[in-house]
């Protein structure tokens, strides 16, 4: 059951006039639910060839190694919260930034913003987030303990991608939507 967020009524799902997707309305002060997708940004942070991972200490997929990640925040670029994500998960300040990977994920209504990133004085801890942080050699990587499907895929293009490229600013951009036939859930 949901109520409404203006004045607590009981809301119910309906198509508001003049719209033609289904919406959660109140009744009483007609206000209108609206749901849009989430971005979330997150790091693909680099120290000597290696890729810095994080071992969740949350859920949804708890225990698995994820790169640093999470909703972005009001008032903040996608830069600033892979940033911030890098600082929460692994205690690590991420530098020079460059748009890498965006991924629609349209059937959970999510979109990834993954930027390159270098690992500020090769530092790190295990933050808040985690139960343990590291870097990772291309052959390191636990390939069947990787949380999500966006961050599977922006590993092994950063590892093909370097196969030929060896400035970080030059990297290609990569865009794709991911289907729902991936085995990914909402979480
Ligand atoms: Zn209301």
């Amino acid at each position: 059951m949901a109520y409404c967020l203006q004045c607590g009524h009981q809301a119910e799902h309906k198509i508001p006039e003049g719209d033609h997707n289904p919406r959660l309305v109140c009744p009483n002060c007609h206000y209108i639910h609206y749901e849009n997708p989430k971005v979330i940004c997150g790091a693909i942070v680099i120290h000597q060839d290696k890729v810095l991972l994080c071992r969740r200490a949350i859920e949804p997929r708890y225990g698995y190694w994820t790169l640093p990640a999470g909703f972005m925040e009001i008032g903040e670029t996608m830069a600033e919260g892979a940033a911030r994500e890098t600082i929460e998960e692994a205690a690590a300040i991420a530098i020079k930034p460059n748009l890498y990977c965006l991924y629609d994920i349209p059937h959970i209504g999510q979109i990834y913003v993954l930027y390159l990133t270098e690992l500020k004085d090769g530092e790190f801890d295990v933050g808040p987030e985690s139960l343990e942080c590291a870097l990772f050699e291309e052959d390191e990587i636990p390939w069947d303990e990787i949380a999500f499907e966006a961050v599977k895929r922006t590993l092994k293009h950063y590892f093909k991608d370097r196969q030929t490229i060896s400035d970080h600013g030059s990297f290609p951009i990569h865009q794709e939507s991911i289907p729902k036939d991936k085995g990914i859930k909402r979480y």
